[in-house]
């Protein structure tokens, strides 16, 4: 084990060979209100992810540097791909999952859920089965500033389930104050939903006794959770987008940084970061870079994981 730079906070001394000799965060970009939804291009060498406020998407890439990618985006929030490579969006001003191709063809997949507008989905996984899993907190329609705001026509934040090969989108959990982001194990046995009730949304502060946690389920036949379990309680601030690495571990956004957690529980160390982290991806050559989206920057850090998302 080398020298590593003091945002490492470990818990447990294995936390430190997690990341190789001399790895140290980097300030890659900055100037954004709220960046979120990290996505990684491999094939393209390209980052790309959300400036809500802003209403813009970004990309990044180690050779061209920032540029903007869509403007304005409908205030896409988490993004993911999906099997075939294509970017699937969450978006607060369209109140819908959306699809990009890698040629550039655009396509809104899921208004609706019993004939009544979604709230405004936040953030999304791809199941190996090609079925779209997302959560619908009411960030985006609360006020003005990440979205438009509007009534909750289904009065409910809840996570859904969407098949796009038949449009049918179905409830997997109703259940949470505000369910965020989301992420299944590497062998999708499990799904992990962070609930971030606490944080009441931009303009409306804190409310004491909120959810402020990451819980656990196991997936039945490949469509329903069951088994709930709290995985995680963050302490600083909430809960927002999260990650999971090859061996299963987790990696959540949290108030002070990136915390890594078994699945059971047990929290490894930290990654102290500067600013309030919303979401973060593994990326880069062997998916073993962090790219970490915080408030108005977008940092990195080499690690010695590998991102389990696909592709
Ligand atoms: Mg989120």
């Amino acid at each position: 084990m080398g020298k590593h730079a003091g945002c490492l906070a470990p818990d447990k001394a294995r936390f430190m060979d997690f990341f190789p000799a001399g790895a140290a965060l980097t300030k890659l970009a900055t100037g954004f209100v709220w960046a979120e939804g990290p996505v990684w291009f491999s094939e393209l060498n390209e980052l790309r992810f959300s400036d809500i406020p802003n209403n813009r998407m970004m990309r990044w890439s180690p050779v061209a540097g920032l540029s903007t990618f869509r403007q304005p985006s409908q205030r896409t929030n988490g993004h993911t791909r999906d099997r075939e490579g294509n970017m699937i969006s969450c978006e607060h001003g369209g109140r819908c999952v959306s699809r990009t191709y890698m040629d550039g063809r655009y396509e809104v997949l899921a208004t609706h859920w019993n004939g009544k507008r979604f709230n405004s989905p936040n953030d999304v996984v791809v199941k190996s089965d090609g079925t779209i899993w997302f959560t619908d907190p009411p960030y985006g329609i609360i006020s003005d500033h990440e979205g438009i705001r509007a009534e909750s026509e289904i009065g409910k934040n809840q996570v859904y389930r969407l098949d796009p090969a038949t449009g049918e989108v179905s409830v997997v959990a109703d259940d949470f104050d505000r369910p965020n982001g989301l992420a299944f194990s590497p062998d999708e046995s499990e799904l992990y939903v962070a609930d971030s009730g606490y944080a009441r949304g931009h303009g409306f502060g804190f409310e004491e006794g909120r959810p402020r946690h990451v819980r656990g389920f196991k997936v039945v036949d490949g469509k329903r959770l069951a088994q709930s379990r709290v995985i995680a309680v963050i302490e600083e601030k909430v809960p927002d987008g999260l990650r999971v690495d090859s061996e299963g571990l987790l990696w959540i956004s949290a108030g002070d940084g990136v915390h890594c957690y078994t699945p059971q529980g047990e929290r490894l160390g930290r990654i102290l970061v500067p600013e309030t982290v919303a979401n973060l991806t593994f990326g880069g050559f062997g998916k073993s870079r962090m790219f970490i989206c915080a408030t108005s920057s977008v940092y990195a850090i080499e690690t010695a994981r590998t991102g389990a998302q696909w592709p």
